[in-house]
């Protein structure tokens, strides 16, 4: 009898730590125990400064180009990055935000173009999925036959490690996925934005900008974008080749669709609002 307890109480102990493996809570924590501070990127100064300057204890710090501004929120660690604009500049920011402060998660915001008629500058995007709309493979043409961007097809270069431009494979949209949980805390303090409608939706960015309504449309259907912008996607891919949790949140400042004109208050007010996301984030980390 004593024996079959001792059995059904080891079984209990080997589910309960299966489960909490399967579960497993985001790491908060370094191996010596410190708080993993939060990483929020903002690509221009007016998309990162309002956030830095309302962080308590700040320290900046510089690489390259890159300002990192090391601070507090309610007592936890939060790094604002001025990452500058662009593709290669926020890959660069990233990575090196990674290898220097081990961010316990990364939320890439500032300002964006509509892709979606129905969203209005200063409507609010949570990037559920994230996507490079500038990585493409165009079709076979001679000389002498012209150039068909329409024909252009999607180019994954995460396919493989092969050529992209011979694998059919590659020959497909790589969205990169939201975290679950920066998500969550994001949709839990949508009330507090009061400018405008906070939506998920596909973030698309490229070193771009896409003033042809129909080439707009073009990525909207196709590719599903909400918006247009130039660093989410970037940032998605490095951290999730570091697997460091990750959310695009970006602001409408104009969109070509409906006739919304370009309003740079919108790259504050979107700051405001991921404040309140982060401070959701980490009341949801204190509780675990
Ligand atoms: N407004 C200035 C500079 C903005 S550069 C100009 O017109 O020259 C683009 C920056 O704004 C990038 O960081 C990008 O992420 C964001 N952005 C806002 N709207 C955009 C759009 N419609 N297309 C591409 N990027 C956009």
């Amino acid at each position: 009898m004593k024996k079959k307890l001792a059995s059904i109480a080891a079984i209990a102990v080997m589910s309960v730590s299966v489960l909490a493996g399967c579960t497993s809570a985001p790491k908060f924590e370094t191996a010596e125990g410190a708080q993993k501070p939060i990483l929020i990127q903002g690509p221009m100064p007016i998309e990162a400064e309002k956030f830095a300057q309302r962080l308590d204890k700040v320290k900046v710090e510089k690489s390259g180009n890159f300002v990192f501004y090391k601070g507090k929120l309610d007592k936890y660690p939060v790094i604002v990055a001025k990452t500058g604009k662009g593709m290669e500049n926020t890959a660069a920011a990233t990575a090196i935000a990674i290898e220097k402060y081990d961010p316990a998660a990364i939320i890439n915001q500032g300002t964006s173009g509509g892709h979606d008629p129905s969203l209005n500058v200063y409507d609010i995007v949570l990037g559920e999925r994230t996507v490079n709309i500038g990585s493409l493979k165009t079709g076979h043409l001679e000389e002498g036959e012209g150039i068909e961007p329409t024909n252009w097809i999607p180019m994954d270069l995460m396919a493989s490690e092969g050529s992209a431009g011979e694998d059919p494979d590659a020959e497909k949209i790589r969205y990169f996925e939201g975290d679950e949980n920066l998500l969550a805390a994001a949709n839990a303090v949508k009330g507090k934005y009061t400018k405008g409608k906070v939506v998920e939706g596909t973030i698309g960015s490229a070193d771009l900008w896409n003033n042809e309504v129909d080439r707009i449309n073009w990525f909207h259907e196709n590719y599903e974008t909400s918006v247009e912008e130039m660093e989410g996607a970037a940032a998605a891919q490095i951290a999730g080749a570091y697997d460091v949790p990750f959310l695009g949140i970006r602001v409408l400042s104009n969109n070509k669709t409906n006739g919304g004109k370009y309003d740079p208050n919108t790259a504050a007010a979107n700051q405001d609002y991921v404040y309140e996301v982060v401070k959701q984030y980490i009341s949801e980390i204190d509780g675990k």
